[in-house]
This record gives structure tokens, sequence and C-alpha cells, in this order.
């Protein structure tokens, strides 16, 4: 039999659920292109309305919804303000650049929590020497592993529209958000005039991510997606698993969240481990080792013994937890990990 892993690393790698694989092999299809394909319809709906907005759109990945995004708010040469470590400044390839061709001008979020003023003073005025700033994008929840409060998205959001600014969420957990806010995600998603978020991540769908918004950026980002060569045919296949993922995938993040919470205070509790309890709002836990070794020594004991992690980055460990990891499973994690600690 194949070795069973018990995968860390993210939250991307979680398997399709029986029933996505039912409900995919079932799936009524037609040209999407077209807009012919009734299945991909029936998600895009239900995606709007779980996020409170006009319409939505199906798209490959979260890069891509982000970038599609930008290409449809802004015009080539204005200016985008948006977290130094975002998603979209450190993992997107420089996509901004080429495809909807602005410069991105980076405010510094504490634990990922913008700072208003900040981003207030990075506006710019009407000036012959400064590009027009058109967009002000968020991250929520944060790749870093916070989540941003609504009173702070309102504030941007007032200081924003007042200065005819639009705002962009990447909303990629803005599922793992709401839960750790205790909130509907619609809550977040008033606050911005756009927002992506991933069916391919803790909800568990094959492929995909929705871009949502008003019914008119959401047309002109719709003929943005065949120019990304995003225009995909008999797609249904793989929206009939998002509809699943959105249907049955929801309440369930918050058990992530929970299985996290005893992750960490398991490895916070090894003398020779520090947990960044800071930033401990959802289904990461990040951690230090206060002593050194072979990083590459560590992965191949954790994966010896059926672990499979990332990299350090930065000297900082993320481990994630998962629809795919049980309370056990990470009960024998903190057990290899002890296991490694004591040989070394
Ligand atoms: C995963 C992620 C994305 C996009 O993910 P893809 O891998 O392109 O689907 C965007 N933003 C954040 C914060 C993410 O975590």
């Amino acid at each position: 039999m194949k070795m069973r892993y018990i995968d860390i690393r993210s939250d991307t790698v979680t398997l399709p659920t029986q029933k996505m694989r039912e409900a995919m092999y079932k799936a009524e299809v037609g040209d999407d292109v077209y807009e012919d394909d009734p299945t991909v319809r029936k998600l895009e709906k239900l995606a709007a309305e779980k996020v409170g907005k006009e319409a939505a759109l199906f798209v490959p990945s979260g890069t891509f919804g982000n970038e599609l995004a930008l290409f449809t708010h802004t015009k080539r040469g204005d200016e985008v303000i948006v977290d130094r470590n975002s998603h979209i400044v450190l993992h997107e390839v420089g996509a901004s650049a080429v495809i909807a061709g602005v410069q991105l001008r980076e405010y510094i979020s504490q634990n990922g929590i913008p700072d208003v003023d900040e981003i207030n003073s990075l506006i710019r005025d009407e000036d012959i020497h400064y590009p027009p700033t058109t967009l002000i994008c968020l991250e929520n929840a944060h790749g870093i592993g916070t989540v941003v409060n609504l009173e702070i998205m309102k504030k941007i959001e007032e200081l924003a529209h007042s200065k005819g600014v639009k705002i962009h969420l990447d909303g990629a957990r803005i599922f793992n958000a709401a839960c750790a806010l205790g909130v509907d995600a619609k809550e977040i998603a008033s606050h911005v005039d756009s927002v992506m978020f991933c069916l391919s991540k803790g909800l568990a769908a094959p492929v995909g991510s929705i871009l949502a918004g008003t019914k008119e950026f959401i047309s002109k980002a719709r003929k943005g997606r065949k120019l990304m060569g995003g225009g995909m045919r008999q797609v249904g296949f793989l929206a009939a698993a998002g509809i699943v993922a959105l249907e049955e995938m929801v309440d369930r993040l918050c058990e992530d969240h929970e299985n996290a919470d005893f992750l960490a205070k398991s490895l916070d509790e090894i003398d020779e481990i520090e947990v960044q309890k800071d930033r401990r709002d959802i289904n990461m836990v990040f951690f230090r080792f206060l002593v050194k070794f072979d990083d590459k020594k560590f992965a191949s004991h954790m994966l010896e013994n059926g672990v499979k992690i990332n990299p350090p980055e930065g000297g900082e460990y993320r481990f994630v937890t998962n629809k795919d990891v049980s309370r056990q499973d990470l009960e024998k994690v903190v057990e290899i990990v002890r296991k490694f600690l004591k040989k070394f």
C-alpha cells in the first residue's frame, strides 16, 4: 500500500473529497467562454452570494485572480498601494509589472495589520511628477497568520473612497478570517470593491479561485481573463468541486484552527522551540528552534517518519493544519519533533 504522509506544508495540499469527485464525474457542462456552462454559472452565483457581491468569476488560481483584479481596476502606469509582505509583492512572480503594468508602492504592516495613517500618506495628490493612485490592496487573512479586524478595514474603506481609490482584498483565506473574527465573510468583503478567494486551499477543491465584485467590474474582468488565457471551456468539471467546497467545507475550517491551537500549544511546551504566539489567528503555526542544527537533517528526519514539511523561511518554520490532518496526526508530529531533538 502507498505510504500515507502527514502533510503540513500547506492547506493547498488537501485532496478533493469523495463528494467532490462524484460531483465532478456527474457535472453538467458546456462551453464556458460562451457562458454556456451551467455548473460554472451555479458556482459563480453561489460564490457571489457567499461574499455579498453582485457577481463573481471563476479563475484558475489565486494569483490569477489577484493579478486580474489589478489589471481590471487600473491603467498602465497607475500606482497600487500594497503590503510589502503581501502575496502580491512576494509570491506572484512580479506579475503586476507584466500584466497590469502598474507601479507598486508598499506599506509596512505590523504583523499583517495595516496602519491607516501610513496608507493615507502614500496616496498621491495630483502633481505633474506623480502617478495616480487608483488601488489599495489588503490581505485578510494575512499569509503570516493573522487577521485584520473590521474596524481597520472600515477606516481604510472610508479613506480610499473619500479619495476615489478602489480597494481589492486578497482573501485567499477569507473564510479562515471569518472564522477567526467570528463574522460572516460577507461582512469582511463589504469593506472592499473586489475580493479574491481560493477554493483550492482549506476548502479542498482541486483547482480554482473566485474573483467577485460589481456586475460591471466582473464583466470587464471576464474579458481580461480571456486576454490572460484563462477562458476555459468545459470547466464545469472543476466548478462542480468548487460548489461542494462552498456548500460543505466552509464551516469546518474552524476545526483546522482548533487543531492549530493544539499544535502551537504542544510545540511551545518543547524547551528548544519558540512559537510566534502573536501570529496565531488561523490554521498556521510559525515557530523557531532555539538551538542550531542542519535544517535539511530535520526535514529528512520528519520525512522518514512520514511527515512532509517545508524548509524554513528566514529561520522560521510554518506548519499548516488542514482537513487531511487529524488531531492524532498532530500528536504524532509533536512526538517526531521531540524525537529529533533528543537524538540531536
Ligand atoms: C495562496 C495565496 C494566493 C494565491 O494562490 P495560488 O497558489 O495562486 O492559487 C494569494 N494570496 C494569498 C494570501 C495566498 O495565501
